[in-house]
């Protein structure tokens, strides 16, 4: 905008020499007094080369503009694809979350129908450890999944030797152990 500014000025520079020297070479021309004819001469030779310069002025201001204008194209396009992105960072982060609403809604649905097929007060306890750290994890090659550490062989063989039906605990996490197939 600067430039564009700048070259109006020029350009209406240009138009006053112009308007002098046309009126100057009109007076040049009805002048019959060589004096005042020299006079006119002289000031058309500075009119001249101060037109020339004006428009040396110009051309420069015209090379300006146009890396200006390449440059404002190049930042209109980085623009334009940054909220290309944008646009889809947000359609991929509702995605997301829908999905993940989704996943947590049949996990709700899937919990509640387990916890409706498990006595009260084993759900209660559960309840009361989950809340104060693992509630539960499954017994898998001899190792607690909800803290990940293996059992020592002694707490094993108890473990091992319990009822089915009894509630055992890991000796690590205090999480119920569940027993499987896996687990054996
Ligand atoms: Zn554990």
């Amino acid at each position: 905008d600067d430039i564009t500014a700048e070259l109006k000025r020029l350009e209406s520079d240009v138009a006053v020499v112009d308007a002098r020297i046309a009126r100057d070479t009109e007076r040049l021309a009805a002048s019959s007094n060589p004096k005042q004819a020299q006079g006119f001469e002289s000031e058309l030779a500075s009119l001249t080369r101060r037109k020339s310069d004006l428009e040396d002025m110009e051309i420069a201001l015209m090379e300006r503009l146009e890396t200006a204008d390449a440059a404002v194209s190049e930042q209109e396009a980085l623009i334009a694809e940054t909220n290309a992105q944008g646009a889809q960072l947000s359609a991929d982060a509702k995605t997301t979350v829908s999905d993940a609403t989704t996943r947590l809604e049949g996990a709700r649905r899937d919990r509640d129908a387990v916890a409706a097929s498990v006595p009260t007060d084993l759900l209660s306890l559960y309840e009361r450890l989950a809340a104060r750290g693992n509630g539960a994890g499954l017994l898998r090659a001899g190792a607690c999944e909800a803290c990940r550490m293996v059992l020592p062989p002694s707490d094993l063989a108890t473990v091992r030797r319990a009822q089915t039906d009894e509630v055992v605990f890991c000796p690590e996490c205090g999480a119920i152990l569940v027993r499987t197939e896996e687990s054996r």
